[in-house]
């Protein structure tokens, strides 16, 4: 593994220099004064990163993973009823987790590679008639098969029902990357952690909560200490902490989404789009289909790429590492085996993707699969000369 290479794993992604540095800082005192200069302009950065106007940021010392803890216990009590969406291995952990916490989750099972249906969600919502439904939790972005799943169709259904149930997302490979509504689509949680779409170092897990969602926090029973939200509210009041903060990566947290405000998000997020169409031109090329089922579902993070029946998806991951010093993800869960991943999210160009593109296709080529050297890359090549000609155009 060469760590000259970028990394093609959906998180952690590529962290930039100037983000590495920052990160790297001498200890400060974290009740002084000096550390709530660092504290409320990362707060303040994500809040605008997810168009949020009315919600509270939190950073706990953690993981996306107890992002999900904190959503839940700060806002549900155990044998409350939540409805989920299985369509990937990280949805699924999340309802594991809910069940694991005492929750009775109603699980739509989808197949992997389709996305959250709106329509079905609005159904089960609207026959709810007693209410029992107390959150449904969406995941964003199923990183496991790269679909994208509509949050704002989901906010529809809930408005259609009349249903009052919290809306909690996870965000986790989306939030920075893609677009994201936290106001006009009235989420109450949204989840995301530092390794992603912040090209951070992993360590935090981003939390943004609703008035509605804090309000919950007050009656919800679940068992909560190190994720509960009011101990960590009463704790930014006085610029601190209810224990020691991350501060080398909070730190991280405030340059991040200044270098993200400052490229624009809608412009971070036109530069994800057109990277991953480029990657979705190569895969086209080579033959291939992607895991995810129609092209409103593409996630413009990550491509589950699926290989030919029989063919060991897995292959193509330890060959590219060993071969090359090239990460690429594997396939998990129920298609472990049957898709390779390419993550591009975070801190990636043109340029960069052009090199995993054209590293897959030695890959393959080496394994034998019936693939063209140049025929992905070409294929890429041709959508960013393109995309980049009538970017020109709008400019002038
Ligand atoms: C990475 C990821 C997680 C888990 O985050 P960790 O930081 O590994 O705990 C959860 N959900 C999604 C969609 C992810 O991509």
């Amino acid at each position: 593994m060469s760590s000259q290479n970028p990394i093609f794993i959906p998180g952690p992604t590529n962290i930039p220099e100037v983000l590495r540095k920052a990160v790297d800082m001498p200890t400060i005192d974290h009740r002084s004064p000096l550390f709530g200069r660092i504290l409320h302009p990362a707060l303040d950065g994500v809040k605008k990163v997810l168009k949020a106007t009315q919600a509270q940021i939190f950073a706990f010392p953690s993981t996306g993973t107890g992002g999900w803890e904190t959503a839940i216990s700060n806002t549900l009590s155990a044998g409350d009823k939540v409805l989920a969406t299985r369509n990937g291995m990280f949805s699924h952990r999340w309802i594991d987790m809910c069940q694991r916490h005492g929750l009775d989750v109603s699980v739509v099972t989808q197949s992997w590679g389709e996305g959250i249906p709106a329509d079905l969600i609005e159904e089960i919502l609207t026959a709810d008639k007693g209410r029992q439904i107390k959150a449904v939790l969406a995941t964003h972005n199923e990183t496991a098969t790269g679909v994208r799943s509509d949050i704002a169709a989901i906010r529809r259904a809930l408005d259609a029902a009349g249903h009052p149930a919290l809306l909690l997302v996870d965000g986790v490979s989306s939030i920075g990357c893609m677009d994201f509504r936290m106001d006009e689509w009235r989420v109450d949680i949204a989840v995301t952690g530092s390794q992603k779409g912040f090209m951070l170092p992993p360590g935090l897990a981003i939390v943004a909560c609703s008035p509605r969602a804090l309000a919950s926090a007050e009656t919800a029973t679940l068992h909560r200490t190190f994720f509960d939200l009011r101990d960590m509210a009463k704790g930014y009041a006085n610029n601190g902490y209810p224990y020691t903060p991350p501060v080398g990566l909070l730190n991280g947290l405030k340059l991040s989404t200044e270098m993200l405000l400052e490229e624009g998000v809608e412009n971070v997020f036109a530069r994800h789009h057109r990277i991953a169409s480029g990657i979705r031109a190569a895969v086209a090329a080579w033959g291939l289909r992607l895991c995810a089922v129609r092209p409103e579902l593409y996630s413009d993070t990550v491509s589950a790429i699926r290989v030919p029946d029989g063919f060991d998806a897995n292959k193509i991951v330890s060959h590219a590492q060993n071969a090359y010093g090239v990460a690429f993800g594997t396939g998990l869960g129920d298609v472990a085996g049957k898709v390779f991943r390419i993550g591009h999210l975070g801190s990636l160009t043109d340029v960069m993707a052009l090199s995993g593109i054209a590293t897959a296709e030695m890959v393959m080529v080496d394994l034998c699969l019936p693939i063209a050297l140049g025929s992905g890359v070409a294929a890429a090549q041709q959508y960013y000369r393109q995309s980049i000609d009538s970017q020109k155009q709008k400019a002038a």
